[in-house]
């Protein structure tokens, strides 16, 4: 299995991308800016899009995905989610006034875009690769995922701030080789605050790993824009070893 990391900021700039993940050439994780990257062909191909949750930057280029190539797909693109995040999709996005209502054209019988509601810990396996969601703990209702193949595979957070499900259900897995984990934010952000934001801060990302039993690598995204040199900073203080960010057009080999 391949992954390769199309973007991974929490915002954008010159340079940033935010967040989506290519597995192998059919399936994506998240449809931030960095989908902007891929050539019309390569979009093409993509099969399946698994969504954390519907905010902008997880779903910014999601609709113009949908848009491309849609006379070359033989079968709709389907979107997993959970159904609180479809739900959102169809009335804020694909409502004919944002964007053309692709699930219900050109046909409500075969439509572009097809809507596959996705169960917190029920793995959707395609062809030989397992995706999982995982529990995550944001402002609006939202998954992280593990993703699977033959011989390795990574976790992905999503947003979230510390949620011990996560980890119970990460510490199960024992082919991962990596973990992506949003820290969004600084210290001085307080626990409380990055709670109810629903994001992590360094100091909740050292409690987080504590509760981590497996040996996959971990690598930090979803940083705040022009503040990643700080955050790294704090996380490696905190950890006492200096952590990686994860950037975009890094490839993995699982
Ligand atoms: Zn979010
Ligand atoms: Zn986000």
């Amino acid at each position: 299995m391949k992954l390769t990391v199309l973007g991974a900021s929490g915002g954008i700039g010159r340079g940033l991308r935010t967040i989506s993940f290519l597995v192998d050439d059919d399936i994506l994780i998240d449809a931030g800016t960095g989908v902007n990257d891929l050539t019309l062909d390569q979009m093409a191909a993509i099969r399946h899009v698994f969504l954390t949750h519907a905010h902008l930057d997880h779903i910014a280029c999601l609709p113009m995905l949908a848009d491309a190539a849609l006379d070359r797909r033989a079968r709709p693109l389907t979107i997993h989610a959970l159904p609180e995040t479809l739900a959102t999709l169809k009335d804020s996005i694909f409502n004919n006034r944002v964007w053309p209502d692709y699930t219900a054209k050109p046909t409500p019988e075969a439509p572009w875009v097809a809507l596959e509601p996705v169960i917190v810990g029920q793995a959707v396996r395609l062809h030989g690769r397992t995706v999982t969601p995982l529990p995550a703990r944001h402002s609006v209702p939202a998954v992280g995922y593990a993703v699977e193949g033959e011989t390795g595979g990574f976790a992905y957070s999503g947003d979230t701030t510390l949620c011990e499900p996560f980890w119970t259900a990460v510490n199960r897995l024992p082919k991962l080789r990596y973990m992506f984990l949003e820290c969004t934010f600084r210290d001085d952000v307080s626990p409380e605050q990055a709670q109810e934001w629903g994001h992590m801060t360094p100091h909740l990302w050292m409690q987080a790993l504590e509760l981590y039993t497996g040996s996959a690598e971990a690598r930090v995204v979803h940083m705040e824009p022009g503040k990643e040199d700080r955050t790294l900073d704090q996380l490696a203080h905190a950890a006492g070893i200096p952590l990686m960010q994860a950037e975009s057009g890094g490839v993995f080999n699982l």
